[in-house]
Formats: C-alpha cells, structure tokens, sequence
C-alpha cells in the first residue's frame, strides 16, 4: 500500500485493484494490483504512456467498464463502503453526485442535439430532486462561476455554437453540479490548444479551492502535472511504478521508467539536444501474471534479476515508494525521512 503523506483526510482508497477485460478464451489484465489514497482538496496525477492503465483505473471507480467483459477485483472505499460491491442502484446514485468525472474531448460528451443549460441541469434534477425552474437558476450561477459570459443567453445554446474551451467549462459545470468530493479528470486539456489549456487548469484549481474536493488527474503531460498535482503515481503497464509527492517526482525520480519520462520532455532554452525517448513497447497483458519486472526489455539499468523476479513496491521514506529491483526498502529515519 503506498504510505499516506502526512496527515491529510483519506477521501477514497484503492486496494489491490486489478481490472481484467475479456479477450477470446483469455484476459488482458489492464490493471494489476493497483493501490493508492487520495486526499481532500488535494490532486493526485496519474501519469503514464497510452496503454498504461491510467484511465482503466479512473474508470473502475466508477464502474463505467462493460460488465460482461470486465472483471474488477480489489476494494474501492469511498465513505465508509467498497463501491466495487455496491447494487447498481446505490453506484448510479453516487456516480456524477459524490464522484464525478470530465472525458477529453468535450465535443463528444456533451448530446449534440440537448441545449448546454439542459444538459447541466439534468444532473442537478436528477441528483438533487428539484424543479426544473430552480435547477435553470442554479445552472446559470454554475455557468458564470466556471466563466461562461452571459450564462442565461449560453443556457440556450447548442454545443456546437461554443468553441473548445467553452465546451469544457460546460463539462466541468456538469461535474461539479452536486458539488462532488472527488473529481476525476481524464487527460481534460489535451483537446484543447495551450492557452485554453492554462485557463481550464486554473479554473479547476480555483473550483477546487472553493470546495476542497480532491482531484484525480489523468494526464501524460509532465507540464499539467507540475501547474495542479499535488502527489503524482506514474504508472507503467497496469501498475503503479513510483508514487511521491510531485516535488519528490521532478526533483528525485527513481524508478528508470519515471526518469525516462522526464528526460522526453521538452524544455525551453536554446539547447539543440535532440529529446530522448524511452525505446521500445510495453508489454502485452494477456496471459496471466507478469513474472518479470514489465519494463525490463525497455530498461538500460535491467539487471538479471529483472528478468525473472517482479519488483515490489518499497519505501524510500516520505510517503515515496518506487517498484525497481535498484530500490530495496529503505530504512525510515524517525522524523519519517
Ligand atoms: Fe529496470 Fe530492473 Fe528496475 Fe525493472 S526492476 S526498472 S528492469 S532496473
């Protein structure tokens, strides 16, 4: 389990999530024994190359995969109760009130055909059992605290009048209707061009601010992560490979994976290095449990013990735990350093 940082509210913990999908005769284990806390008022990224299980894992704790072809194994407690065995009817209660979830492409989330205002005030009616004219009211002070000029003519409008940005703060005012206590945010800028980019992620920081939920942020860009996490878990192949807070992260990466990421990406300067990028292709999932560290066929520090032996995540003191045979466990001073 990665350790707790401080003493900052547990909101939601995952324990040893794995989520496996139906394939032929055979399952693809997209997420392998995943573990980890989030905090009220705080951003927890959730980092990693396409493929690495990041928006698998957000997905399960809402229950969205397809039941027929998913297998969820592992505990997801969020007050008081594992949501992974909750009835149908209790999940759908909780899902877009208490844990809500923004897509990254908000063109094709919104309904084409329902106006913006409609959309936002359906979840506020359905979660929240009032009237169709008080919800419009409550809709047009959401619009205006998420930026939107003019919310009573924007409430009438269709999708498709509104550029990217507005889009998105139409999707984050959906999110944030029932004023959830834990956000999820799957990669919410990539769609977007780099100043719109900067005003959404200031928007969520200041929506945070105001009502102390906490934030899972779904993200490959090492810049988002640096501008709104507090604590980031890169991860690898359906596991969560290093976990530290994000100073830690940029300042003391251990795990090669992590180290990899970071030297791929771009800086300002007028340096002509070319980028380094981290050679090679994940593993496949099919066919049961990894038996090798996953990253070793891609890692330039691989050892033979990498080969044939998985690492386990080990503690290297404040709250930073990394899954590398380079690591051992290491001793934890008093003051917890
Ligand atoms: Fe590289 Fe071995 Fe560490 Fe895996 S366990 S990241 S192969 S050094």
């Amino acid at each position: 389990m990665l350790k707790r940082m401080s003493s900052e509210e547990v909101v939601l913990t995952a324990e040893d999530l794995c989520v496996k999908f139906k394939s032929g005769q055979d399952y693809i284990q997209a997420v392998r024994h995943v573990n980890f806390e989030m905090f009220k008022g705080k951003t927890l990224g959730l980092v990693g190359e396409s493929g690495s299980g990041k928006s698998v894992t957000t997905k399960s704790l809402l229950r969205l995969h397809d039941h027929k072809t998913t297998r969820i194994e592992g505990n997801v407690h969020f007050e008081g109760k594992n949501i992974l065995s909750l009835p149908s009817k209790k999940m759908s209660e909780i899902r877009g009130s208490r844990i809500s979830m923004i897509f990254q492409d908000p063109m094709t989330s919104l309904n084409p055909l329902l106006k913006v205002g409609d959309q936002v005030a359906e979840v506020i009616i359905r979660h929240q059992h009032i009237g169709k004219k008080e919800a419009k009211e409550k809709v047009i002070k959401l619009l205006e605290s998420v930026g939107i000029n003019s919310p009573r003519q924007r409430y009438h409008q269709n999708p498709y009048e509104l550029s990217g940005g507005m889009q998105q703060r139409i999707m984050i005012a959906i999110a944030l209707a029932c004023e959830p206590t834990i956000l999820l945010a799957d990669e919410p800028t990539t769609a977007l061009d780099v100043t719109i980019q900067a005003e959404i992620i200031n928007l969520m920081k200041r929506m945070q601010k105001k009502s102390d939920m906490a934030i899972l942020m779904i993200t490959h860009d090492l810049g988002v992560v640096a501008n709104i996490c507090d604590y980031v878990a890169v991860m690898y192949a359906g596991q969560i490979v290093e976990y530290a807070d994000v100073n830690t992260i940029f300042k003391d990466p251990k795990h090669p994976y992590t180290k990899g990421l970071i030297s791929a990406m771009p800086t300002l300067g007028r340096s002509r290095k070319r980028l380094e990028v981290i050679e090679g292709q994940p593993p496949r999932l099919t066919g049961g449990e990894i038996t090798s560290c996953a990253f070793a066929e891609r890692c330039k520090s691989v050892m033979d013990v990498c080969r044939s032996v998985p690492p386990l995540s080990t503690g290297q003191g404040s709250g930073h735990s990394v899954c590398c045979h380079l690591y051992p466990e290491k001793e934890v001073a008093l003051d917890g350093n």
